[in-house]
């Protein structure tokens, strides 16, 4: 309004930030309340204030979901820049910032290790690595993952968080579509539980292949969860969507999703789940052979026209 307000009092509070390191304090961008970096960690980035559900990077989330002790893997390199693709930069020189910064070779880490004692492997998307979008690396990350759930007779767990198909790698993006849909199906043919956690925000490709067909749906409140952009869907049905559409709780009412759980009862969740749905599958060996005995005959007499 005045030279006060337009220019001595950002110059002074930015003069204040200074002093302040930043990450001592966290401004929830909910409420924007400062939350002491300490605080925040302990409660697994949620805000204390207003619950919001900050997003928190795949090391992290493996750590908050495994068991201590539990081992990362290496995965398999996908090669790198199938297009030679270049915008206002070269895909590779994205890559490599992005390698940078969060240490990982690509948008998913996985491990395996315990949740409560039981066998688990996850996977978890780091959405700050180009907006997890899902390109070669990602999709190899997938079918590790399941083969690994697989070879350790584990369920498989996925902590989605992905703008969707990577824009850089083009058709080579869009064949992980059905490249994770096949690994997935690998897990559920093997008997064993394929659980997708859906965290803010897992949209595009994500959304429209693996992640939607887990035999458990379970998602962070209030997380974004959808296909395409709100607006795209408002502007192609001309009409006003409805409050929250897209959003965890919405989908939970509309029968996508089976629960929405808070970030810290996911790990009990998660063990809870694992536990219900694995008993019977111990149980069923020390019981089958009883049965086998007794049908001794129908065996017998399907073995003999075989010799002959
Ligand atoms: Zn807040």
């Amino acid at each position: 309004m005045n030279w006060i307000s337009d220019w001595a009092l950002p110059k002074i509070s930015g003069l204040f930030k200074r002093d302040v390191p930043e990450n001592l304090w966290h401004k929830c961008p909910s409420c924007e309340q400062m939350i002491f970096r300490r605080d925040l960690e302990t409660a697994l980035h949620v805000c204390q204030h207003c619950g919001h559900h900050m997003r928190i990077s795949a090391a992290r989330r493996l750590e908050c979901t495994l068991d201590p002790g539990f081992s990362r893997i290496e995965l398999p390199r996908a090669p790198a820049d199938p297009l030679r693709f270049r915008d206002q930069r070269r895909y590779t020189d994205r890559l490599k910032e992005a390698q940078t910064k969060s240490s990982m070779d690509d948008a998913v880490a996985v491990a395996h290790g315990a949740i409560d004692g039981q066998r688990a492997v996850v996977a978890a998307f780091e959405f700050a690595f180009m907006g997890g979008s899902m390109g070669a690396g990602v999709g190899e990350a997938i079918v590790t993952a399941a083969k690994l759930a697989v070879l350790q007779d584990a369920p498989l767990i996925v902590f989605t968080a992905s703008g969707g198909a990577r824009m850089q790698e083009g058709a080579v993006s869009l064949m992980q579509m059905p490249r994770t849909v096949i690994a997935t199906r690998l897990v559920k043919e093997a008997g064993l539980p394929f659980i997708v956690v859906m965290c803010d925000p897992t949209t595009g490709g994500v959304t429209a292949s693996f992640a939607m067909l887990g035999d458990i749906h379970i998602a962070e409140p209030n997380a974004l969860i959808g296909f395409a952009g709100a607006r795209v869907i408002e502007q192609t049905v001309r009409e006003k969507l409805p409050e929250g559409f897209q959003r965890a709780e919405y989908l939970l009412e509309h029968g996508i999703l089976d629960m929405v759980v808070k970030r810290g009862e996911m790990r009990a969740t998660l063990a809870r789940i694992i536990g219900l749905l694995r008993t019977p599958l111990v149980e069923a060996p020390a019981e089958a052979p009883a049965p086998e005995a007794a049908e001794g005959l129908p065996s017998e007499a399907e073995a003999s026209p075989a010799k002959a």
